[in-house]
């Protein structure tokens, strides 16, 4: 390949070759520190992939407040990557941070109820709209307890997923179409087992792929985001949604909704905004302000069958190895997200300002005449280094450019703002401002013109 995104590769190296030594120069006390790695830790990272992000050696943080991180070399950074949604609300913000310092003298864990937890259920149900709870500490968690509910109660042990998908490390999601055909994600470390023997999987987007897949009625579960945000953004079709609701109610399949990056769409996610309506739903993430906490909920029929499930079935439990979960500061820090945090007048800020994110990179594209494209849901921004929109997870996989990405990511820092390092993810919080907004437009502006010269 010549060139990548419209963009010569000898010209993304030279940029990616110049920006790591502006990025290092930039950091002595950092790369006396880390340069070489973190002591004690396999890899030299605490999380394998702190080692994928593109900077030659990871920013080392001293600390972060709302919207701006800063290192121990004393750079600022405007975040907008945003702990990659953990910290989408800001970071520590103000009433996550004092309903933290409440609880800190009260007691860690119990295995308890606190009362903050008598708030939560009603808070739950009103936002989101579903009766029944439970709390988990990880998206992946909530997500891989929600498809037991779904199993167990169909008798079905099949699931379906959308090419591209991602849900956090539930095993059975990780398959991919290769050539249209299904295949164990590529890369996958100590997998031993054919995931595509429970595993369905078509293209999003796809509803006559998606009939078939359902048609035999051996799917407990059809499992996505509302929205494609872990490829490069895919939107559903028009009437997408409804169809897929129609198409697995009639097969006798739940619905799954996984809104851990959708809540960027309003204070009810996705969900609300626009009407869906999943038999479980699932939340991770920002829940709790960047506390480590998700929440999964089901709908009135789903509780219903589960409980005459469980009231058949042998005694014994099948939610072992969740003894941190909902413990005492998950609640202080989650109602105080719910309560003050996610609030609609900071969705409508959020939403305000990215639309000017979305309008102002689009200029930039346009006036540097690369192919790419924007793409957006509420608060959530992308940039992508192709022609859109996408339709599917082929389509997203084909379009994504990592040496390209990478080399912009970098590029971004050293103009002083941070976005998600895997794809071109931007993040709007109730703590982001106008003028950071501006300034990511200009480096973008700026990156662009390097590359399109
Ligand atoms: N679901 C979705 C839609 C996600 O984007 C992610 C993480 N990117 C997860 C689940 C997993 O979240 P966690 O790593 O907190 O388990």
């Amino acid at each position: 390949k010549t060139s990548i995104g419209g963009i010569s590769t000898a010209r993304i190296a030279d940029l990616r070759e110049s920006e790591a030594a502006i990025f290092r120069r930039a950091r002595p006390k950092s790369a006396a520190k880390v340069g070489n790695g973190l002591p004690g830790f396999f890899g030299g990272v605490p999380m394998h992939w702190m080692n994928d992000w593109p900077t030659p050696f990871p920013i080392l943080v001293d600390s972060a407040k709302g919207a701006t991180i800063a290192d121990i070399d004393g750079n600022r950074l405007d975040d907008f990557c945003l702990g990659d949604t953990g910290s989408m609300f800001g970071h520590s913000p103000p009433p996550v941070a004092r309903a933290i310092r409440r609880q800190a003298g009260r007691g860690l864990t119990y295995m308890l109820p606190s009362e903050d937890a008598l708030a939560i259920g009603p808070l739950l149900q009103q936002r989101f709209g579903l009766p029944y709870w439970q709390i988990a500490t990880t998206a992946t968690d909530a997500n891989r307890f929600a498809l037991r509910v779904a199993r167990a109660i169909t008798g079905r042990e099949k699931i379906l997923v959308f090419n591209g998908c991602y849900h956090g490390s539930v095993d059975e999601t990780m398959v991919r179409l290769v050539d249209g055909r299904p295949a164990n994600r590529l890369g996958l470390a100590g997998e031993f087992r054919d995931l595509t023997q429970a595993t369905k999987i078509v293209e999003f987007n796809d509803l006559p792929a998606l009939e078939a897949a359902l048609r035999d009625r051996d799917v407990a579960c059809v499992i996505t985001e509302p929205v494609l945000t872990n490829s490069c953004m895919v939107l559903p079709d028009p009437g997408f949604h409804d169809t897929l609701r129609g198409l697995t109610r009639a097969a006798g399949t739940l619905l799954l909704i996984d809104e851990t990056h959708t809540i960027s769409t309003g204070p009810g996610g996705y969900t609300k905004t626009y009407g869906l309506e999943p038999d479980l739903f699932v939340l991770g993430k920002p829940i709790a302000g960047g506390v480590p906490a998700s929440v999964w909920g089901m709908s009135e029929d789903t509780a219903m069958r589960y409980a005459a499930y469980n009231s058949c079935k042998e005694p014994g439990y099948s939610g072992m190895g969740t003894t941190l979960s909902a413990n005492p500061l998950q609640f202080a820090a989650m109602r105080a997200t719910l309560e003050e945090v996610m609030t609609d007048e900071n969705y409508v800020r959020m939403d305000h300002l990215a639309r000017r994110l979305d309008a102002g990179l689009t200029a930039v594209i346009d006036r540097c005449r690369l192919p790419w494209h924007v793409a957006r849901v509420g608060a959530r921004v992308e940039f992508i280094c192709a022609p859109g929109p996408l339709r599917n997870g082929g389509e997203a996989e084909a379009a994504h450019a990592p040496e390209l990405e990478a080399t912009i990511h970098v590029a971004l820092v050293n103009r002083g703002v941070l976005i998600a390092p895997f794809h071109n993810m931007m993040l709007i919080s109730p703590a982001t401002r106008a003028a950071q907004v501006n300034r990511l437009i200009t480096a973008f502006g700026a990156v662009a013109a390097r590359l399109a010269a």
